[in-house]
């Protein structure tokens, strides 16, 4: 093996003192969670209603400060619910980053709208500001009717930046920018758990933000997700859209309006409960591997991302930048093949067969990170 491989090599197995396979990211359960899921068991209730929901998400709305937060089956659907509750309709358009995962741009297509992309900078990996405004200066007019988009003829209803990989975008800069050109925020945070940009936690600079406790996100309910926002209307709607549209009565089944099943489990939300709990101790942890990764990388050619400017990352994935694709593959091939689960950063969705057509700005930084960036092995160490 390469030389350099080798020492990264090394240096992660000393990290984790692990001499097996080094997952990329697994969930710890090291706090009530057993505890919790066998209290939620002996009470029957393990399906869509019951405590833990509502504890759940009494304490993600402490941990975050927002003022609400709803549960969702999914990061995805909670999503999706946040776009539909700003007002994103059928044939609008949705200014949105290539460097995701492809659940931000399913979720706008499920509105039946349709993602414009632009580009990233390359320090945050996210959304860039000076990107959003450029388009829009150049490329929109302000009507009676919105923000629309010279080329496409289209209405333009919203922005969703997204905190990759847990470092936060230039979320302010973002905020102020739709502001001046009417449009509505939603924040992707689904990575981002934990992350504060200005000492404000991500997800709180837009209306509604969407979370993921998905298997290999900071926390984890097994599948989960979480609209997060300070706005009592849109917590209202967004429980009631969520949970079929049923209005309260004692027996009747009345629903106003077309609603989704996208409930989380009582169980799911007992699991949440305790990880809830454990997760200073998690930051804590990916805060310290986060540091030992930066001080060995510096010593080297690779260039580890550390936080970005005015924010507190949460650390989720740590990411390393490689020369160009060519190392990036050879790094790929070598560790992995020696047990050690690195991953490329996702292929862009411009480059996907479903979102190819759509509309796209220049996005070489974008580009330019897609051939080289690596996400390392971060789980917590406890
Ligand atoms: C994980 C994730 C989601 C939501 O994913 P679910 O698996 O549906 O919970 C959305 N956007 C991004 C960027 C993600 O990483």
């Amino acid at each position: 093996m390469n030389q350099s491989y080798k020492s990264v090599t090394d240096f992660i197995r000393d990290l984790y003192q692990e001499d097996g396979v080094i997952p990329l990211h697994e969930p710890k359960f090291i706090g009530n969670e057993r505890l919790y899921l066998s209290t939620c068991l002996d009470s029957t209730y393990v399906s869509s209603i019951g405590k833990y929901v509502d504890k759940f998400e009494r304490m993600i709305a402490e941990f975050t400060g927002a003022k609400y937060a709803v549960c969702t089956v999914n990061g995805t659907a909670a999503l999706h619910t946040a776009l539909r509750l700003v007002g994103v309709e059928r044939d609008d358009e949705v200014i949105t980053q290539p460097l995701s995962f492809v659940a931000t741009c399913n979720a706008i297509t499920y509105c039946g709208a349709s993602p414009v992309f632009i580009d990233v900078d390359i320090d945050t990996l996210g959304m860039s500001p000076d990107s959003l405004l450029e388009f829009l200066s150049k490329r929109t007019v302000r009507t009676s009717n919105g923000c629309i988009n010279i080329n496409s003829g289209k209405r333009i209803s919203a922005v969703v930046p997204m905190h990759t990989f847990g470092h936060p975008c230039r979320i302010a800069e973002i905020a102020i920018i739709c502001e001046n050109f009417g449009l509505s925020l939603v924040e992707d945070a689904a990575e981002s758990l934990g992350s504060t940009y200005q000492l404000k936690h991500t997800g709180l600079y837009s209306k509604v933000a969407a979370l993921s406790f998905n298997g290999n996100k900071i926390i984890t309910t097994g599948g989960g997700g979480m609209v997060i926002t300070n706005d009592k209307d849109i917590a209202i709607r967004a429980k009631h859209i969520t949970t079929t549209a049923k209005l309260d009565h004692p027996y009747e089944f009345f629903h106003n309006e077309i609603g989704y099943n996208y409930r989380l489990p009582n169980i799911n939300a007992a699991l949440g409960c305790a990880q809830v709990e454990v997760l200073p101790r998690l930051l804590d942890s990916k805060r310290f591997i986060a540091k030992k990764y930066a001080e060995f990388f510096e010593d080297t050619d690779f260039v580890f991302i550390s936080e970005p400017k005015n924010s507190i990352s949460n650390y989720w994935l740590n990411a390393l930048i490689l020369e160009n694709r060519k190392q990036r593959d050879d790094f790929l091939n070598s560790l992995i093949t020696s047990g050690i689960m690195v991953r490329p950063i996702w292929r862009l969705m411009n480059k996907l067969p479903m979102f190819k057509e759509f509309e796209c700005c220049d996005l070489k930084n974008a580009s330019w990170l897609e051939d080289r960036v690596v996400n390392l092995p971060s789980s917590a160490i406890i």
